[in-house]
């Protein structure tokens, strides 16, 4: 990385610096080394996001500072800096705004994108956009209005607005990743969710079907990741999950819902009961796999489609979920892990498929995917000149 850099910047010092456009992106390419050698300093992955966003928002840097030299030299632009010669405002300008609205672009996709989701364990990440767009829009204002830009570490450091506005965003940044655990997290995704935690936080309550005392006070939420814990999203109907008496606690372990592994030659899934079926569609249908039972709502964890034995629209022919679950790990009333599946504690496992969570606390499931073409449905529809004969049909 180290000599990376070294030859970009000799390239720039002898070459670069003197081809149009070139100039700017090895200025920006300069930056994103730095960043990439700074996550690899401390063993950190970085996200193709991180280095589009780093690249762009050095662009935008670059840019700004070439346009306040062109604008606050005028004629002595070129002796300054020759490659200022091939430049002109309004070209800048152009590239500036589409720096700029790619910039912005760029933050709001890395926010919602399931890899940050995943990452983060959050999907509140967009909340922060309006401080990107303040600082961005501020630094226009200084650059376009007051006529700065020249150096962009002072202007960042010393302009009080945006160093407020900096701090504000690291601070949101912090609490959403590391502070208290607000509403739904998981891998599970999307904008939606932020207007769910929103709802769910003015109603003082979780979010689900039903009508009755579920609230964020008697719901026990398992530590992110943790395996122990009832998964649930609260769409059985009748409150089927509701403590049985006022002030009984729920539990709750929609943060349990990691994939342990999948065998693409069996399809084979082992998953935490956590998991929605909304995710395995997400992630798998793109791959050709598709859950073998869905019910009318994707919105409910694996855990709880085995304990209540979900059916589907293919009911007549495959039968309900527990036909496709090979293995299950439950955590009984005395504490203890036990795997059941239909060739290991039998009994448990048949009582324990549609048994409500009555044995236990269903902790992973292992299940057979289906394989599938394509995500289409090819639909066949009959149609019945008298409802008789239609009732015959089917009867
Ligand atoms: C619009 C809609 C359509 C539906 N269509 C169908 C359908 O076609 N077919 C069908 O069969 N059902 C259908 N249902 C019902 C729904 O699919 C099931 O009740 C599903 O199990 C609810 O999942 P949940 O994650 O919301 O569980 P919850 O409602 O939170 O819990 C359901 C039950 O499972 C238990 N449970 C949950 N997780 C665990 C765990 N980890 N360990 C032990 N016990 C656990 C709970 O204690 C509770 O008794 C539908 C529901 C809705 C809202």
């Amino acid at each position: 990385m180290a000599t990376a850099y070294a030859v970009l910047l000799t390239a720039y010092s002898v070459w670069l610096k003197h081809v149009v456009i070139l100039d700017v992106l090895t200025v920006a390419a300069g930056f994103v080394l730095r960043a990439v050698a700074g996550a690899a300093a401390i063993g950190v992955e970085i996200s193709g996001w991180l280095v589009i966003c780093t690249i762009l928002i050095a662009l935008f840097l670059a840019l700004g500072k070439r346009r306040h030299e062109y604008r606050t030299l005028k004629g002595d632009a070129a002796a300054h800096r020759p490659i200022l010669a091939e430049y002109s405002e309004g070209f800048l300008d152009q590239m500036v705004a589409v720096v700029t609205a790619s910039t912005v672009t760029a933050y709001a996709l890395y926010t919602m994108s399931p890899e940050t989701v995943a990452k983060f364990h959050t999907r509140l990440l967009p909340v922060t956009l309006p401080f990107v767009l303040y600082g961005i829009f501020r630094y226009l204002y200084l650059l376009y209005r007051r006529e700065m830009g020249g150096n962009p570490s002072d202007l960042m450091l010393n302009d009080r607005a945006l160093l407020v506005n900096t701090v504000l965003w690291m601070i949101a940044l912090l609490v959403i990743i590391y502070g208290p655990q607000w509403g739904p997290r998981g891998s599970s995704g999307g904008v939606a969710d932020v207007g769910r935690w929103w709802r769910r936080w003015r109603a003082g309550g979780a979010t689900r079907w039903g009508a009755g005392a579920w609230s964020d006070r008697s719901t026990w939420r398992c530590p992110r990741t943790a395996s122990p814990g009832a998964a649930r999203l609260g769409r059985a109907y009748g409150d089927a999950a509701l403590p049985a008496r006022p002030g009984g606690l729920v539990l709750e372990s929609t943060r349990a819902d990691r994939i342990r592994s999948f065998e693409p030659a069996t399809g084979r899934l082992h998953c935490e009961a956590g998991l929605s079926l909304a995710e395995i569609l997400r992630v798998f249908v793109p791959r050709g796999w598709f859950p073998p039972v869905t019910p009318g709502t994707k919105f409910v964890t694996v855990g709880a489609c085995v304990a209540c034995d979900v059916h589907g629209k293919n009911h007549h022919r495959d039968g309900s979920f527990g036909n496709f679950v090979d293995r299950v790990t439950l955590r009984t009333a005395d504490g203890r892990l036990v795997e059941c599946g239909p060739d290991r504690e039998r009994e448990l496992f048949l009582a324990t498929l549609g048994g409500m969570g009555l044995t236990g606390l269903i902790v992973d499931v292992t299940l057979r995917l289906r394989r599938v073409e394509s995500p289409w449905i090819v639909l066949e529809t009959q149609g019945w000149r008298a409802s008789t004969r239609c009732w015959r049909a089917c009867g």
